[in-house]
């Protein structure tokens, strides 16, 4: 499923005549590991890049064929598995990684009237945990999605309840092996994190994560930059802002972009947040409906204004590098009831 969904982002994004993305080398990266990560032989690599040995530096720019999976090996391409309940079909992922958004379809008279739940949430770090969820139509029945937050690898558990009847089940998950990647950030960028006003922009953006509103995206999501795709840091990468700080994950996924470079919606939606804080910086929030977000941080300008509706490819900000950055760039994030979600797998597609 992934290095379908990888491929066709890296050609939409890499435009017609390029199918290849630029990568930057990252801690714990070997030419072995991104060649696996790719779907590629090491060989096919070499070639690529003209290298005579297999030796990499860390910030080394490599054209990869495709953009590399968060996870150690790509699973293979899963079947859902089909049950049914009191007359529903109801047909779930096989198989997820941590960072999935998944989607589990419903179709049969009664879909509509399904309720669905993830119990498997309870007593985990997920907001609002187990929530009742009403399905979302779809042009053959009905559909509910679903997350798999970074650092859980135990089985996600669902429950649809239709009428008096309950199906459960499970669907194993499986981690992610990436280097931990070691950043050094100077105080002064650091200290941000100790900013009193650090509080307000989170309670702020927790308020967004509980926005529950319709589907209003009609058609694909479009890539956030015009220009072809380097991609600094991957969605889950696990990190540490200072020498033996806590262990975090990359939340979303970074384009290196020069300053004053457009930044444009996703997709269709309404700007519920916009400002400039302390940890994002120059931060546009769009609220797509159906529990999904798409966040954009560290810009220069804001060019939006909350309770604006948008449209897919509309110019919302221009890329910078305030709040906690380093260098010139656009962090996208989707978060789904709140939880980040692989943006890769929503890039060129209607659904994850
Ligand atoms: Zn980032």
């Amino acid at each position: 499923m992934n290095r379908r969904h990888f491929m066709l982002v890296a050609l939409l994004l890499g435009g017609l005549g390029s199918a290849q993305i630029s990568y930057v080398v990252q801690p714990g990266d070997t030419l072995y590991s991104l060649a696996t990560r790719s779907g590629v032989p090491v060989a096919t690599l070499q070639q690529l890049n003209h290298l005579t040995s297999t030796a990499l530096q860390v910030g080394q720019t490599l054209q990869l064929p495709r953009a590399p999976t968060v996870a150690g090996t790509a699973p293979a391409a899963p079947t859902p598995a089909t049950r049914s309940v009191g007359g529903v079909t109801v047909s779930v992922p096989t198989h997820l990684r941590m960072g999935d958004a998944f989607v589990l379809r419903l179709s049969g008279p009664g879909a509509a009237g399904a309720r669905v739940q993830f119990p498997s949430e309870v007593g985990e770090d997920v907001r609002q945990p187990n929530e009742l969820l009403t399905p979302l139509p779809a042009a053959d029945g009905a559909l509910v999605l679903g997350r798999v937050v970074l650092g859980k690898t135990t089985p996600v558990r669902y429950r649809v309840t239709v009428g008096a009847q309950v199906l459960t089940g499970e669907i194993p998950v499986s981690g992610q092996v990436t280097g931990l990647q070691q950043l050094n950030m100077a105080s002064s960028i650091t200290d941000k994190l100790m900013d009193p006003a650090r509080a307000a922009e989170e309670a702020e953006v927790e308020r967004a994560y509980l926005r529950r509103t319709p589907q209003v995206w009609t058609r694909p999501f479009a890539a956030p930059l015009t220009i072809p795709p380097r991609i600094a840091t991957v969605f889950g990468q696990s990190r540490t802002y200072s020498r033996g700080g806590p262990v975090q994950y990359h939340y979303g996924t970074d384009y290196l972009a020069p300053i004053g470079t457009d930044i444009h919606a996703i997709n269709d939606g309404t700007v519920v947040m916009v400002g400039t804080y302390p940890v994002r910086g120059g931060l546009v929030i769009i609220d797509h409906g159906a529990g999904l977000l798409s966040l954009y941080f560290h810009q220069s300008r804001t060019l939006v204004k909350v309770g604006q509706v948008v449209r897919r490819g509309d110019i919302i900000g221009r890329v910078g590098t305030t709040g906690i950055s380093n260098a010139p760039h656009l962090h996208l994030e989707l978060r789904l009831r709140g939880e980040a979600v692989e943006p890769a797998e929503w890039l060129g597609r209607m659904l994850p």
